[in-house]
């Protein structure tokens, strides 16, 4: 019989016991603990969140926001089309994709919502094959985050955005094509560590700002950083938001006419909303490591091996017993390392561990590398767990071959 696609339990090694192993549950009460700590954190006449969804794309992820009211962040067509179907107004919608076409960008423009550019040339066929769309401009603002550790995506020999230096040229344009430029935009994909580097940014999108008249927003992108270990760095968003705050409402006055304050949060809202659940298969002592090998790898969690992100990673089938260093590794066939030298409770076959911060760019990412199935994924909303994706299964990975009568 099919498990329920409800359970009353939201105990870890219940769930596991219905959907299966290993499993990603998330908890909608840590997504709306963000949600409202980032809109707290500012006192505006308008604001609007935009929930990246790119981050966790689930459906159901993409109405819990809804019901929020945090309007969507978009990064290509699918995605605003899940939006839709997730009930957001197009309006709400907004679309920021990189190095696309002019032909998925009309596809955008006949659904009706935000497009954002973030090149010259789209600009100039946009005006002419969209003279009355509204647009906004991606600014790469070229910040460095001081010494030798440049932010990553806006800097010079970034792919993103228009650089702020070729303005007077999106000024010519929008002047001789009668374009009506409604928001300016960064993200620079950095993490905001403290409220002085973004700032600096701030101040960059202003002047751009100030340049045009007919403006309905401004948009600073993303980059909230969640703490990933005890003690890790995080975005301090109380006191961003106070001197943000002030400095926008500043602006607003001179500019002479009411604006909304725009984000575009994806990390931030859900990675902290996220568990990953997986099963020890051995414990492998060699002369030099004890490894520990789980039932995933990268093809579910790749964190760690592109970004070399750190997840802490707790034994949840044995708290509290005697403490001991572990590496733990995937069962993918290649070098899939989750975390060296960890500090577990003494770990045996079978036991489940738990990877933390795992409600971004997670499931998100998974592949079927190794033809794995892709694991179920739960969400937890007001004590009931819910399952929101059936682990897949052997059909899955042949759906879409076309198998050949050539060979027999
Ligand atoms: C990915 C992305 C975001 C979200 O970034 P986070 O670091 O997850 O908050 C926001 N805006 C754009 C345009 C993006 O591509």
């Amino acid at each position: 019989m099919a498990p329920s696609h409800t359970h009353a339990s939201t105990d870890p090694l219940s769930l596991i016991d219905t959907y299966g192993c290993p499993l990603y549950v998330y908890d909608t009460a840590v997504m709306k603990r963000q949600y409202d700590k980032l809109f707290n954190a500012f006192d505006v006449q308008s604001l609007r969140l935009n929930y990246a969804c790119k981050a966790l794309t689930n459906i159901n992820v993409l109405k819990y926001f809804k019901s929020l009211g945090a309007g969507l962040d978009t990064v290509s067509i699918q995605e605003v089309w899940l939006g839709k179907r997730a009930g957001f107004a197009p309006e709400d919608i907004i679309y920021t994709p990189n190095c696309v076409s002019l032909e998925e960008i009309s596809l955008a423009v006949k659904e009706g919502v935000m497009i954002n550019i973030d090149n010259i040339s789209i600009l100039e066929e946009f005006g002419q094959a969209f003279p009355d769309v509204p647009v906004c401009i991606r600014i790469n603002p070229h910040i460095m985050a001081g010494g030798s550790s440049k932010i990553s995506v806006g800097h010079i020999d970034s792919k993103f955005g228009i650089s702020v230096h070729q303005i007077p040229l999106v000024e010519r344009l929008v002047k001789a094509m009668g374009i009506r430029v409604v928001g300016v935009h960064m993200h620079t994909g950095s993490d905001i560590l403290d409220a002085g580097v973004f700032l600096q940014g701030a101040e960059i999108l202003f002047e751009v700002a100030a340049k045009f008249d007919q403006l309905e927003y401004i948009d600073f992108g993303s980059g909230f950083k969640v703490p990933y270990k005890e003690g890790g760095i995080s975005t301090d968003i109380e006191d961003l938001g106070e001197q943000l705050s002030t400095r926008f409402n500043d602006f607003t006055e001179s500019y002479g006419r009411e604006l909304t304050l725009m984000f575009e949060p994806g990390k931030f809202l859900v990675s902290e909303a996220g568990k990953f659940y997986t099963r020890v298969n051995v414990v492998k002592q060699t002369t030099s490591t004890v490894f520990v090998g789980v039932d995933s790898g990268l093809n579910h969690f790749i964190r760690p091996m592109f970004y070399d992100a750190h997840h802490e990673i707790e034994n949840v089938s044995r708290s509290g017993g005697k403490q001991r260093i572990y590496t733990v590794v995937g069962y993918i066939c290649e070098t899939d390392t989750f975390g060296v030298n960890r500090r577990l409770s003494e770990v045996q076959e079978g036991d489940i561990l738990c990877f933390y911060n795992a409600g971004a760019y997670c499931s998100t990412m998974a592949s079927n590398y190794n033809s794995r199935y892709r694991p179920a994924e739960v969400l937890i909303h007001e004590g009931r767990a819910h399952l929101i994706r059936e682990r897949d299964e052997f059909d899955d990975l042949l759906r879409k071959q076309v198998i050949l009568d050539t060979f027999g």
